[in-house]
């Protein structure tokens, strides 16, 4: 039977809706979600992924604004940018489009971004208080996929759940997110040096592809019914379209989808709910500063 297609734009759509009533709320108050995107450079999917951020965050009621700088500019002037943004109290989140220039230090940059603002959830700070089960911001696409295995009714505590990739952004913290309270997952996580991938996956309830190489999880690596979340985005070329180019995930989508029983799509699966939790992390933000409880 066909794998059932678990829909990030609907479910991302439901976590927006339910952020607007808490947006109203803040509106009550005077205060509205301020959310401040800095892209450096114009690398066409950093750009589209800021638009599509921004989109999202008005869509909620939020002050979004992009500020776009050139590759000129220079880590000095990047850090003075986010201590002003730190010190501005109309911007509740700073996020910093990764990757930056070579010329600038990203770590830098990260850590000059306050705990408090962190809606990205990539400051040591936010990653320290997530490993220790603390009330940090998380990072956005780990937050993602659990919301979205969450939303889906599937059942997580003692499932196994095999990671593809072990990246600081997706599968480290989706690890560690994963085997604490209230998921209780049994995680391994695979990557380059890991011996047999197939071995560890095919025993696995869900399987999550964060590797960024296209048709890595074949029909042969997973078990039939398991949960499969594909979180790559590669592009790939293909004349029919007019950019030249096709997005695809990580996961062998036709075959996969036929032995599966939930499957993300790429696009329209982890990416809107990556966007989603950051609109997510900048309400709870504006909730914190503003004294208010946030419970979405
Ligand atoms: P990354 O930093 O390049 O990390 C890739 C990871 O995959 C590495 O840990 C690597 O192992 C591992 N890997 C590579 N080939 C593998 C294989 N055959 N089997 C098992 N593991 C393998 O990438 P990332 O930033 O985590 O992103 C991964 C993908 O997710 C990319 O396509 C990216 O565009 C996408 N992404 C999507 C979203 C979204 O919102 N949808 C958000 C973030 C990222 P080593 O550590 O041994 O090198």
């Amino acid at each position: 039977m066909p794998s059932t297609l678990i829909s990030g734009k609907e479910l991302s759509q439901k976590i927006r809706s339910s952020l607007r009533s808490t947006v109203d709320q803040l509106s009550q108050r005077g205060v509205q979600p301020g959310l401040t995107v800095i892209l450096v450079g114009d690398d066409p999917a950093s750009v589209s992924y800021v638009t599509g951020k921004e989109q999202d965050a008005k869509e909620v009621g939020l002050r979004s604004e992009t500020l776009h700088y050139p590759e000129t500019i220079t880590e000095t002037e990047l850090l003075a940018k986010i201590q002003e943004l730190n010190n501005d109290p109309l911007v509740h989140g700073i996020l910093v489009q990764l990757p930056l220039p070579a010329t600038i230090r990203s770590d830098r940059v990260i850590e000059a971004i306050s705990p408090q603002k962190d809606v990205d959830g990539f400051h040591p700070s936010s990653l320290g208080q997530m490993v220790l089960g603390g009330q940090g911001f998380l990072p956005c696409t780990p937050h993602g996929v659990i919301k979205m295995l969450e939303l889906t009714g599937l059942s997580l505590v003692g499932a196994e759940v095999v990671i593809l990739g072990r990246s600081n952004i997706v599968g480290k913290p989706l690890a560690i997110l994963l085997m604490q309270a209230p998921y209780h997952c049994t995680v391994t996580v695979c990557h380059t040096r890991t011996r047999d991938a197939a071995s560890h996956t095919r025993n696995a309830d869900i399987v999550i592809a964060a590797v960024g190489r296209p048709g890595t999880l074949t029909a042969d690596m997973i078990k039939p019914g398991a949960c499969v979340i594909d979180v790559g985005v590669n592009r790939v070329d293909d004349a029919t379209k007019a950019k030249g180019f096709s997005l695809v995930g990580d996961v062998d989508f036709g075959p996969v989808s036929q032995k599966a029983a939930f499957l993300t799509p790429v696009p329209g699966g982890v990416g809107p709910m990556t966007r989603a939790m950051l609109v997510y992390n900048t309400v709870k933000a504006a909730c914190l500063s503003a004294n208010l409880p946030f419970e979405v």
